[in-house]
């Protein structure tokens, strides 16, 4: 049993999702070929050459997860390993030098601990986000990579993503492309989500709370949202994803695909899935770590309403199944698979 500490002041139930400040982040530089031990620090602030490669030529990239209080009072993070994997492969396309595996796993540690105070008790619904990041700090003017980067993480404390329970939402098939085939569409790059915003405010003053972005090259087949992947319910309760080059690879995903088949005893499968499928399935919903699952009621693709069967009112059976046990699995209420539950304290 972990020692109770005192916790913030904090209306967590009541929490929003987003930046709030806390006591401590780290921050490691890479300078002359080669990343620093890194170290923690109070200061929020980064000063920055007004040069530098993430202002002139947004060479930043980015990971998100979560740290949770358990059901028995210890707080872990959830598969920061494959956090720390998908950060190498991104650095390693942006031409940025890919932070260490073990040496980010170990910071996320250190970054908890330091913070304990501002992880949400067990059931505020409330958790500690964590955002690992890196950018190119040195001073550029022809368009080439940065010599010297910083890498940071820092944590911020959010609430439940949905408040009073998780309502379908409606999704637009967006004119816009969210990733070429052979761009960039498979990391998590900065990049990516400064061109998706004209995209999502449009939607959203269209009504739409989310675009469904197909594939840039032929438009007839699902690949993401800007933030979120899909799954989709078959009529035979089949679980299904989007197979696509471009997609960036949800943790939530590849989590709740195994979740289906090894503890739901679903079929899964990874394949193309076409637009005009879409009307066949029986549920579907977006994938991610902030929310976990954002049921989707309806997708309207240019003035044609796809209704499915799960309605506006809440999420599908076989949706809600999937998120309890891998919400379970995180609150330690259900068993974890080997290697997927990191117990800081
Ligand atoms: C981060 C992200 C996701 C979700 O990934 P998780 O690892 O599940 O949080 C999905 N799509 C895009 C474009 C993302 O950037």
């Amino acid at each position: 049993m972990a020692v109770t500490m005192e916790k913030a002041n904090i209306d967590w139930k009541n929490l929003g999702f987003g930046y709030y400040k806390t006591d401590v982040r780290f921050v490691s530089d890479f300078k002359d070929g080669k990343w620093d031990e890194g170290h923690l620090t109070a200061d929020e602030n980064i000063v920055l050459n007004e040069s530098a490669g993430v202002l002139q030529y947004a060479q930043t990239c980015f990971e998100g997860m979560k740290a949770y209080t358990t059901v028995d009072g210890h707080v872990v993070v959830f598969r920061p390993d494959l956090n720390a994997q998908r950060m190498y492969e991104t650095a390693l396309r942006l031409e940025m030098p890919p932070y260490p595996v073990e040496k980010f796993v170990k910071a996320v540690e250190q970054v908890v601990k330091a913070n304990l105070k501002y992880v949400p008790p067990y059931g505020t619904g409330a958790t500690l986000y964590l955002r690992p990041f890196m950018f190119g700090s040195a001073p550029v003017m022809g368009v080439k990579p940065s010599t010297e980067y910083q890498f940071r993480i820092f944590a911020s404390p959010v609430g439940p993503y949905f408040k009073g329970g998780a309502k379908p939402i409606t999704l637009k098939v967006s004119d816009f492309d969210r990733a070429a085939p052979r761009g960039t569409g498979h990391v998590k790059a900065g990049l990516n989500y400064a061109m998706s915003l004209h995209a999502i405010v449009s939607a959203h003053k269209e009504g739409y709370d989310e675009n469904l972005y197909p594939d840039a090259k032929t438009r007839t087949k699902v690949e993401e949202t800007g933030g979120a992947n899909f799954f989709f319910v078959t009529g035979d309760n089949k679980v299904i994803t989007p197979k696509s080059d471009s997609i960036l690879p949800s943790i939530t995903r590849r989590s709740l695909m195994y979740v289906a088949k090894e503890y739901l005893g679903l079929e899964t499968e990874e394949r193309e899935i076409m637009l005009e499928e879409l009307k066949d399935f029986s549920e579907c919903g977006l994938c991610g770590t902030a929310a976990v699952i954002s049921p989707v009621g309806k997708i309207v693709d240019h003035g044609k309403e796809i209704c499915f069967p799960s309605g506006m009112e809440e999420m599908g059976p076989v949706s809600k199944k999937l998120y309890e046990t891998l919400t379970g699995i995180q609150f330690g209420k259900i068993k974890a698979p080997d290697g997927w539950i990191r117990v800081i304290e």
